[in-house]
């Protein structure tokens, strides 16, 4: 049996206490173990305020664990991860910038740990099967490895818990392949093995804020107060799942891993210890941004308005760089001048296997998968390239010219700064959204 710990979050360090100790404790560790704490950092915008309510692992968190692995003996602590890199130049690394706001800066001072851009680190090549990923070798050489992912639904995996965080210690060429076209060997086929390649001694999964329609800001966050921790990432990611409301069974990648473990999906093998009813403590959450059968768009932006648009359904083969420039083309399209005219029968394809449909007048190629896939495609009138891997800024402004969506004069300078000025106003004036998560207290 699997022992799974799950508490309310009610006060600092005490309540991450009780659900390690529930789970049976962090076992053997002294002043020579090498341990790395794995937070899910998913994101950085320098300069901009962004909602990082169950997007990103709350410092909270992350101080409280080091407190206690302090407690147990510790003294060799790194945090080490590698964030989605927008671009944008900057003379420090992201993961550098977001210590600094999240204060992990002053936890250097305060404990003495280190973190690590594994994006700006090596690299090992490590094989699973048919698998070969590059994971970062911090990790592959630690002694202990704490996950730390943020309890929160993923518009392509369903959820993101332990397994999925580790997409974030594999190198950029690793995280293209995990995108695969192959339905065979599609990102959830990656993520079972990416659960056998790394070894995690420890899940502490940080359900302060859990969020709809996740990973990012641009869905809603909950304060949820809830802290989930194990020895088994499996056991710690299949309770997480319940708890978000989502039967794992119906979670194709942490069903597999179950399976491929001969372990059972359904919980039966697992211990859940606390003051939590796993299946009724949330309201079930929605991960997904719905789209009927044989309807040009998701639902949202039929309600938002929108017309002339042709968008599939955005499927696994995506990548993360790809989707979060895609954002941008989103805002476009709900932001531009003549929304309101309807737009000129625009049909959009992104990642890796999607393909046009006759009769639209007008088709944008959004990456440079697209472009390779469908630019000689007969079905296509007009073909609009965004290439590059990931898809290029500069050719998406042309390529809104191009199909005569008018954008705003200032819209560059704008969606910089949209995840403040848009997503930012979910949390306006809600005491339960406290940033003071996110930073670390200065005496
Ligand atoms: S073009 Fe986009 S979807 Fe294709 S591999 Fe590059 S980042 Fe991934």
């Amino acid at each position: 049996m699997y022992d799974v710990g799950v508490v309310k979050y009610k006060k600092p360090l005490e309540s991450l206490q009780k659900a390690i100790e529930l789970a049976g404790g962090f076992g053997k560790i002294g002043a020579d173990t090498k341990i790395i704490l794995k937070p899910n950092l998913v994101v950085w915008h320098e300069g901009v305020n962004f909602p990082k309510y169950a997007v990103l692992t709350t410092s909270r968190m992350i101080e409280d664990t080091i407190k206690l692995l302090i407690d147990c003996g510790a003294k060799d602590i790194s945090i080490v991860e590698g964030s989605v890199d927008l671009g944008k130049k900057t003379k420090d690394s992201i993961i550098a910038l977001a210590a600094k706001g999240l204060g992990y800066d002053v936890l250097k001072k305060r404990y003495g740990i280190k973190v690590i851009d594994a994006l700006q680190s090596s690299f090992q090549k490590v094989k699973i099967d048919d698998v070969k990923l590059s994971v970062s070798t911090d990790i592959m050489e630690a002694d202990c490895v704490i996950n730390m992912p943020v309890l929160k639904t993923h518009s392509q995996a369903m959820v993101s818990l332990g397994i999925k965080n580790l997409k974030g210690v594999i190198n950029i060429a690793s995280r293209k392949i995990c995108h695969n076209k192959d339905q065979n060997i599609n990102l959830n086929y990656h993520l079972t093995k990416l659960m056998e390649m790394i070894p995690i001694s420890f899940s502490i999964i940080d359900g302060i804020y859990t969020n709809d329609r996740g990973p990012s800001y641009n869905g809603r966050a909950r304060r949820s107060n809830i802290i989930i921790a194990s020895k088994d990432m499996l056991a710690g990611d299949l309770v997480g799942a319940t708890v978000l409301g989502i039967d794992p069974a119906t979670i194709p990648y942490l069903s597999d891993a179950a399976t491929q473990n001969n372990r059972p999906v359904d919980l039966s093998d697992i211990t859940v210890k606390g003051d939590v009813d796993i299946k009724n403590e949330l309201k079930p959450h929605i991960w997904e941004y719905e789209q009927e059968d044989g309807v040009d768009m998701p639902d949202w932006m039929i309600r938002s308005g929108i017309k002339g648009i042709s968008m599939p359904k955005q499927d696994l083969t995506i990548c993360t760089y790809c989707a979060f420039l895609f954002n941008k083309l989103v805002m476009g399209l709900l932001m531009a001048k003549n929304k309101k005219q309807g737009y000129d029968d625009i049909e959009i394809l992104d990642g890796k296997i999607q393909t046009p449909t006759a009769g639209h007048k007008h088709t944008i190629l959004f990456g440079q998968c697209q472009v390779k896939l469908n630019k000689d495609n007969p079905l296509i009138n007009h073909c609009v390239k965004v290439p590059g891997c990931p898809a290029n800024e500069e050719d998406l402004y042309k390529a809104f010219a191009e199909v005569g969506i008018e954008l705003p004069d200032d819209f560059s300078e704008w969606v910089e700064k949209s995840p403040e000025l848009v997503h930012g106003q979910k949390y306006k004036n809600k005491p339960e959204f406290d940033p003071s998560f996110y930073t670390i207290n200065q005496p």
